[in-house]
């Protein structure tokens, strides 16, 4: 069935941070294993470097507090839960071993949920979503800032509001910026059909937030799992925290058109009675991003460029990497145009309050993306490379004892690495690396050298029991690379991710590592996606990218020497397209209907979406009076059976 699954890469970028995994709960999952003696000394020497007893931000994330909904559980479209945060009951007291301190003190922090009172006049709905909403009183009724990921946590959020400050209306609604968790929600808020309100965005919103890797979302999809650890238990051995919020909400995802667009700084504007001076921030934490100063409330709302976390300037799931001194710019900017904020709140976590407090947060957020981007390039100019600067670059001392700026979602290493990216690229200069043999071929060969795999397991299992856990996985890794059956292999190097993801601060290292480790274990290869879900932002994308994601479809040794046309007419939207494969390549163009069409197409915009869904499958569109072919129906059915069908269920960490 072709067409069934050529706009799936699409529906799962869509969906890729929407993609939750099973419930929390062990049963069933496979024994992990203890912390090692070794796994512990590492976590309480975390412990005693850092102050983990100042309570300066339990203070911030708790204060303002109104009330929550407790149990915290929002149901989901299907039955199950879109957000519970009773699986997270556990985060409490101590750091148990398996937990690195510092990230168990992260869990804890984004535990806090329910309404907060920022300042009178602004609110926030926290810990009801990975992200956050916030509510500003205007004349008439609410401007919505950021409305979650799915309508399901974004209606909860909204019902725990009017029950406890009242029942306004939405009078306009804010998306900072083109990542799904802050504009996904929309309906939640805005139930389709309500009457129209301003929508604000910034500058290729609409673009970014449709278009947002539609190439690569297969792949993106399957690789979230392992960044979010979303087929993880919640637990002391499993997922705890992704760093920047609980965890990733499952649910109902849309879009709304904007009809107002921040283009410029300072952008100044009034919306249902409230000043709002405007910063364009592009190229920063997103492609399209903004953020607002209230200038009679002295507050800065910052969208995600200042969380309290380093953020990513690499994405683990795969992104393009993002432009450190353009972020580090756009931060030094709202310095400078809003320094005399009191208050500053952003789309993930909890506000700063104070003038000093806030400046000083900005300025270190400001100098960790640029030191990050200055020393790579640093490092790289005396030739050194990724990870050579990776394994010594460090934070200056001042910003790297505050929690705000450590390593709890991005990390100093990985984004050391992206900066290298950005500049050079993949390849290091170093000949051997040009073109080395692939990863199978060359496990097995050095498996072989190194005496075969006993030997291999048993040189392992000494790096294992020394703690050297990062000299162990790549040992083992060649190992299950030539011998995935081999089950003591399997299991060794399990237990060795799981120390490592014991020690890692960063949630979505963590998450990897045990990742890794349930798959070895268990042979899991999913990705959990209903791309019914996203529906409503499938309708505002153009029929340009779903025609991309076909393309990247297209069996290249399969098509090699074949010459096919098509005239694609979009009846609904009077749009048409001529595709045509030559050279093994697919193109396609706006255009007038070519006459020499092996076949015209027609059929609608919707059919095409509802085909993308699952809703529809080939012999619909075939049987379909919404589709109707005049030419060779033979030909057509030769491009269709061209299409590769990933389900993303591919292997990682076996070959
Ligand atoms: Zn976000």
């Amino acid at each position: 069935m072709p067409l069934r699954r050529k706009l799936i890469p699409l529906l799962i970028a869509a969906l890729s941070l929407a993609a939750c995994g099973r419930d929390s709960g062990p049963g069933g999952q496979p024994a992990a294993s203890a912390a090692t003696r070794h796994t512990i000394d590492a976590n309480s020497s975390v412990a005693r470097t850092l102050p983990l007893e100042d309570m300066r931000d339990f203070e911030d994330a708790r204060r303002g507090f109104i009330a929550s909904d407790a149990p915290l559980l929002i149901a989901g479209p299907d039955g199950r839960a879109a957000w519970d945060l009773e699986g997270y009951a556990f985060v409490q007291g101590d750091a148990p071993p398996t937990v690195n301190p510092s990230l168990w003190r992260q869990a804890k922090l984004d535990g806090h949920h329910g309404l907060f009172e920022v300042v009178p006049g602004i609110h926030q709905v926290r810990g009801y979503d990975l992200s956050n909403m916030t509510l500003i009183a205007g004349r008439t009724g609410w401007i919505v800032v950021d409305p979650l990921t799915v309508a399901e946590t974004a209606a909860a959020a909204m019902a725990l509001a009017r029950r406890h400050l009242g029942d306004r209306p939405v009078s306009a609604v804010i998306f900072t910026h083109s990542h799904v968790d802050h504009f996904g929600g929309v309906d939640g808020v805005l139930p389709p059909g309500a009457a129209s309100v301003p929508v604000v965005a910034p500058a290729g919103f609409m673009e970014e937030a449709t278009s947002e890797n539609v190439l690569a979302g297969v792949a993106m999809g399957r690789r979230a799992l392992y960044m979010y650890g979303a087929a993880l238990p919640r637990s002391a051995v499993g997922h705890v925290d992704t760093g920047l919020g609980k965890g990733v909400p499952f649910g109902t995802v849309g879009i709304r058109e904007p009809t107002i667009i921040v283009d410029r700084t300072p952008q100044q504007m009034e919306l249902d009675g409230v000043r709002f001076i405007f910063q364009n921030a592009p190229h920063s934490e997103a492609p399209a991003t903004l953020t607002f100063y209230l200038p009679d409330h002295k507050a800065w709302g910052s969208a995600d460029l200042v969380p309290h976390t380093l953020h990513n300037l690499y994405t683990l799931r795969g992104t393009k990497v993002r432009d450190a001194l353009e972020w580090s710019r756009h931060i030094d900017r709202a310095i400078e145009l809003f320094g005399d904020m009191e208050v500053m709140f952003g789309g993930h976590q909890w506000p700063i309050w104070g003038n000093a407090r806030a400046l000083d947060h900005l300025r270190a957020h400001r100098d960790a993306y640029r030191y990050i981007h200055d020393q790579t390039l640093r490092l790289a100019n005396q030739g050194h490379t990724p990870r050579e600067i990776a394994e010594q670059l460090e934070l200056p001392s001042a910003l790297r004892t505050r929690f705000g700026t450590r390593d709890y979602y991005g990390t100093v290493r990985h984004n050391a690495k992206a900066v290298y990216q950005a500049y050079f690229g993949w390849y290091d200069a170093n000949p051997a690396n040009l073109d080395p043999l692939p990863p199978a071929e060359a496990a097995g060969k050095y498996v072989a050298a190194m005496g075969g795999a006993d030997k291999v397991l048993e040189l392992a299992r000494a790096a294992h029991d020394a703690g050297e856990d990062r000299w162990a996985a790549m040992l083992l890794d060649h190992l299950v690379f030539t011998a995935p059956s081999h089950a003591a292999a399997r299991e060794l190097l399990a237990a060795v991710y799981e120390q490592l993801g014991y020690r890692a601060e960063s949630g979505p290292w963590r998450d990897a590592y045990l990742t890794g480790a349930l798959e070895l274990r268990d042979d899991i290869q999913g990705t959990t996606i209903d791309p019914r879900r996203a529906i409503g932002l499938l309708r505002n994308t153009p029929v340009e990218r779903f025609l991309d994601s076909m393309t990247v479809r297209l069996d290249g040794p399969a098509a090699d020497g074949k010459h096919l046309k098509f005239n694609f007419v979009f009846t609904d939207v009077d749009e048409t397209y001529v595709l045509e494969l030559e050279n093994a390549v697919l193109r396609h163009r706006r255009a007038e209907p070519a006459p020499d069409a092996d076949a015209t197409v027609r059929l609608t915009r919707e059919l095409l979406l509802r085909l993308g869904v699952g809703e529809a499958g080939i012999k619909e569109l075939v049987m379909s009076d919404e589709l109707e072919v005049q030419g060779s129906r033979l030909k057509l059915l030769d491009f269709l059976s061209l299409l590769d069908k990933p389900d993303g269920r591919f292997p990682i960490v076996t070959p």
